[in-house]
C-alpha cells in the first residue's frame, strides 16, 4: 500500500489573484475541469472578496457552480470575513478557508483587521455554519498565514503560532492549516512547527501545509512535512501566485513538480502527470502574457519514469 497524499490545487485562487491578467469565466471553468480530469481531488477555485479588491476573482460564485458539477471534487474557497462566508455558503462550496495572519501587521495589510477583529469574524462564521443543517454545512479551515515569518514583522515566534492554532480550534474551526505565504520557511522550522501545532490541534484537525517557493525551499519544505506525517499540501499549477499584499512573495510551489516528486518517491497522489501537463496547456492558452514556472514541464519526464 502506497501512502496517499492529497495535493490541493490553489492556482485558480492564489494564482489568479496575483497576476495582472483576468481570466474569463469560460477559461477558468475549462481549466478547473482539466485540473480535476488529471486526478486532483481538491481545488480552491476562488475567493469571496469584493470585486473592487480582486477583480480577477469577481466570478467566484460562477466558478463554484461549475466546479460543483464535477464528480468527487472537493470545491474549496477562501473567505476573508463573515460576509465572504455568507456568499460562500450561498454558493454551495464544500470547504471554506479563512486566512488568519499570525503576524498582526500582515493581517492589517491583507484583510485590514486586527487579531481581535479576526477572532470576531471567525466566531461569526462558526455561528453561521452551525446554523446550517449538518448535511449542508461546509468545512471551515483556519489558515494560519505568515506562520513561518512575515515580510513586515520578520520573525514570527512559534509559541505565538501555536497559541493562535489553539484559539482557532477553541473558536470552532474544523481544521487548522499552516501557510508560508511569503516563502520564509526552512525544513527544520517546518518539522518543528508542524509537530508543535499538531500537538494542540490533534492529527485529525491539522489541515496541511500551504507553501510558497519564494526562496527555492518549497519542495525541501514538503519533504520535511512528509517526514513528520503531513499528508496534504497546497500547490499552484505553473507556480503562479503569491500574495498581492506581501511584497516580494511570488509563486506557490509548482503542482507539476510536486506531483512528480511525490510519485517518484513512491507516494500516491492519484494525479496523472500527462493529464496535468494538458491542464497546463489550458492555463497557458488562457493567460498568454503570464510567466509559467516549473522544472518538470520544462525538462520532461526522465527516461523510464513511472510517474
Ligand atoms: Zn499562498
Amino acid at each position: 500500500m502506497r501512502r496517499d497524499i492529497l495535493v490541493s490545487e490553489v492556482g485558480p485562487r492564489d494564482g489568479l489573484q496575483s497576476i495582472k491578467s483576468i481570466m474569463p469565466l469560460e477559461a477558468k471553468n475549462a481549466w478547473v475541469s482539466a485540473l480535476a480530469a488529471s486526478g486532483l481531488r481538491e481545488i480552491e477555485v476562488g475567493s469571496f472578496v469584493p470585486a473592487k479588491v480582486l477583480p480577477q476573482l469577481a466570478d467566484t460564485a460562477e466558478v463554484v457552480a461549475h466546479a460543483l458539477t464535477i464528480p468527487n471534487l472537493t470545491v474549496a474557497v477562501l473567505v476573508p470575513n463573515l460576509r465572504g462566508a455568507e456568499a460562500a455558503l450561498r454558493s454551495g462550496a464544500h470547504k471554506l478557508t479563512i486566512p488568519f495572519s499570525a503576524s498582526e501587521t500582515h493581517s492589517l495589510k491583507n484583510v485590514r483587521r486586527t487579531h481581535a477583529q479576526m477572532f470576531e469574524e471567525v466566531r461569526g462564521i462558526v455561528a453561521l455554519l452551525r446554523s446550517q443543517p449538518v448535511e449542508r454545512r461546509p468545512l471551515l479551515e483556519g489558515g494560519l498565514s505568515t506562520a513561518f515569518g512575515c515580510t513586515y514583522e520578520g520573525h514570527v515566534p512559534a509559541d505565538h503560532v501555536v497559541r493562535l492554532a489553539e484559539q482557532l480550534c477553541d473558536l470552532g474551526c474544523d481544521e487548522i492549516g499552516l501557510a508560508d505565504s511569503v516563502g520564509y520557511a526552512n525544513p527544520a522550522q517546518i518539522r518543528d512547527l508542524v509537530v508543535r501545532v499538531r500537538a494542540v490541534t490533534g492529527i485529525d484537525r491539522f489541515a496541511g501545509l500551504h507553501l510558497h517557493n519564494t526562496r527555492g525551499l518549497g519542495l525541501a519544505n514538503v519533504v520535511a512535512g512528509l517526514e513528520v506525517g503531513v499528508d496534504t499540501f497546497d500547490s499552484s499549477m505553473a507556480g503562479i501566485g503569491g500574495c498581492p499584499f506581501a511584497p516580494g512573495a511570488t509563486g506557490n510551489i509548482v503542482t507539476e513538480d510536486l506531483v512528480y516528486m511525490l510519485e517518484a518517491m513512491g507516494l500516491n497522489t492519484g494525479v496523472n502527470l500527462g493529464k496535468l501537463l494538458e491542464a497546463r496547456e489550458v492555463l497557458a492558452a488562457a493567460v498568454p502574457n503570464e510567466e509559467l514556472y516549473g522544472y518538470v514541464p520544462a525538462a520532461g519526464l526522465p527516461l523510464g519514469s513511472r510517474a
